[in-house]
């Protein structure tokens, strides 16, 4: 029924984190880029986000700013769902596209609206029993298909969409340093031990960078700040989204030794954009993101003799085609084109 008609579309997004991020953030950049692709191709939409929030859509806000050190606690997602929800049902949305992770999912049979929510993180065993409970409660979306695999049985799945970044705002450049880059959340699951044995192992500079959680802390006492030097092993901690993009454009490769299933891993694609060859472990969506041999080099999880070989190997690749695989699989317009496929499957459903 809507084929080509304009949509009115709310999107809800997590309370804690401004839309965009200011630092840490892939949910977040993933909603922003697309309320704004959605607003630019015509349809209404409207993000209920933090009051900070930047967007081309109307912004309704709940809490005035983002409190990035309130991750996951959960009053702060109720009283926005809450206050959603109240909004919306008294709106006229043809859709709701739910981020804000489960309470939306939760309560959803109590909103008139027809609902779709990303599943943007992995099924562990508390989001398995989650979702296992709520499988048919509203359309799903997936953001790979390693991360759909590790569904529970019988989720009601709407549609698979691979993330995206706006390209044109990574830097380019085929020539590289020396250093070799782990970015991210600063945990276990992205492997930054990993990281420091491989620097360490062929005698080359590491740079680290990345937010670290109050919950990962231990893992960094342990396994990564005792081998902090400041020369070959340095730590930067979480850095401005300048010094982030220059970080990925001059690395002579991004490692990502990961050791949990990845539902989608931004930090690749990011990567691939400035050129910057990607050594993965497989994991997850790790095979589905990086061509092995072509935008980087994928072995064996926990194999730290194929990954050290790996990076000795990445000055084989290309990094102009890095750039380009980019541009040709993971744009926002793509993103934004597979959503509005599925919302319009959706409705018409
Ligand atoms: N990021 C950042 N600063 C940090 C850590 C991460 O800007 O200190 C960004 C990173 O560049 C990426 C996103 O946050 O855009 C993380 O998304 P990803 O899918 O790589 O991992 P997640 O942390 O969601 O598992």
């Amino acid at each position: 029924m809507l084929y080509n008609a304009a949509m009115r579309i709310a999107q809800l997004a997590p309370p804690w984190i401004t839309v965009p991020p200011a630092g840490y953030g892939g949910t977040e950049w993933v909603v922003q880029q697309l309320c704004d692709g959605l607003v630019a191709n015509g349809h209404e939409v409207r993000l209920y986000a933090t009051g900070d929030s930047h967007t081309a859509a109307e912004l309704c806000a709940l809490f005035p700013a983002q409190m990035p050190d309130r991750i996951g606690v959960t009053p702060y997602d109720a009283r926005q769902v809450s206050f959603a929800f109240a909004d919306i049902e008294q709106s006229g949305f043809d859709l709701v596209h739910d981020h804000s992770g489960f309470l939306g999912v939760a309560f959803s049979r109590y909103l008139a609206t027809p609902m779709v929510h990303t599943v943007h993180c992995a099924f562990d065993e508390f989001a398995y029993g989650f979702y296992e409970q709520f499988a048919q409660e509203v359309g799903y979306i997936g953001i790979s298909e390693y991360q759909q695999s590790m569904a529970p049985p019988g989720m009601d799945w709407a549609g698979l969409a691979y993330n995206a970044i706006a390209v044109e705002q990574w830097p380019f450049t085929p020539e590289k340093d020396d250093y070799l880059l782990a970015f991210g959340r600063v945990c276990e699951a992205k492997g930054f031990h990993h990281s420091i044995e491989t620097a360490k192992r062929l005698g080359r500079k590491l740079i680290m960078a990345g937010v670290l959680q109050e919950p990962y802390r231990e893992y960094f006492e342990t396994q990564v700040a005792p081998h902090i030097d400041g020369d070959q092993i340095v730590y930067e901690g979480e850095v401005s989204d300048e010094r982030k993009r220059e970080l990925f454009e001059h690395a002579h490769a991004f490692l990502f030794p990961i050791t949990w299933p990845e539902p989608f891993g931004l930090v690749m694609i990011e990567a691939m954009a400035c050129g910057t060859p990607v050594v993965a472990m497989r994991q997850g969506s790790v095979p589905e993101v990086v061509d092995d041999g072509v935008t980087g080099f994928v072995v064996d999880a926990d194999d730290l003799d194929a990954f050290e070989a790996a990076v000795g190997r990445v000055g084989e690749l290309d990094p102009a085609v890095l750039r380009r695989t980019v541009e040709q699989r993971f744009t926002v317009e793509r993103m934004v084109a597979d959503y509005e496929a599925i919302y319009r499957r959706y409705l018409d459903r």
